[in-house]
């Protein structure tokens, strides 16, 4: 059974000057909670678990808790404006370490949405990933390296097959998925 948490106070506050404090959008806020089914942030009660498994914590502005915590109180543009979001790595394992089934990392997903919906400014890294999947149907597209003994290597050196495009369908199917994350 879900321990029902008042909103907590964040840790950390990094991303809001505490002398010119704004208020937290409300409106933005349901809609976020609307985007992330039942793993409300409001169920947090702050005790770490998913920042302490957190493989990117040191990359992250933000701690997963601390993303929870602004969010449930409201402060949705500015954990947009950030840009923290876009650190996760998407593991899941916050998901899975949370007694309170709030899942940080879907939360981030939600934000990360409403980002690209508010045309935030979009990593060039995402965007990479995104013309790399449609033209390969891999993250990454396949690339030449180089052994211990300096000698350049590729899939075709190596004799390995060669990589087949993605057909139309597989094309359709992904541009479906992004629209539906957009909803
Ligand atoms: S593990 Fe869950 S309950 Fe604990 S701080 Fe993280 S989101 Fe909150
Ligand atoms: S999904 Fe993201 S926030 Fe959650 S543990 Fe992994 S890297 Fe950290």
């Amino acid at each position: 059974m879900l321990i029902k948490a008042r909103a907590a106070i964040p840790y950390s506050m990094s991303i809001i000057d505490l002398t010119t404090t704004k208020k937290p959008d409300l409106a933005l806020r349901l809609k976020l909670l609307a985007k992330i089914g039942e793993h409300k942030p409001y169920n947090c009660f702050q005790c770490i678990r998913c920042t302490s498994g957190c493989p990117s914590m040191k990359m992250l502005e933000l701690k997963p808790h601390e993303i929870v915590s602004l969010a449930s109180l409201g402060f949705i543009e500015e954990l947009i404006a950030s840009g923290t979001v876009w650190a996760c790595a998407t593991c899941l394992k916050c998901k899975e370490r949370c007694p309170q089934a709030v899942a940080p990392v879907d939360l981030i997903f939600a934000l990360r949405n409403l980002a690209v919906e508010k045309e935030a400014k979009v990593p060039e890294s995402f965007l990479r990933s995104l013309s790399a999947i449609l033209e390969t149907g891999f993250v990454q597209k396949p690339q030449d390296t180089v052994t211990r003994k300096m000698e350049k290597v590729n899939r075709e050196k190596l004799d390995l097959p060669k990589f087949h495009e993605p057909d139309e369908k597989f094309k359709a199917a992904f541009f479906k998925v992004l629209e539906l994350f957009q909803e």
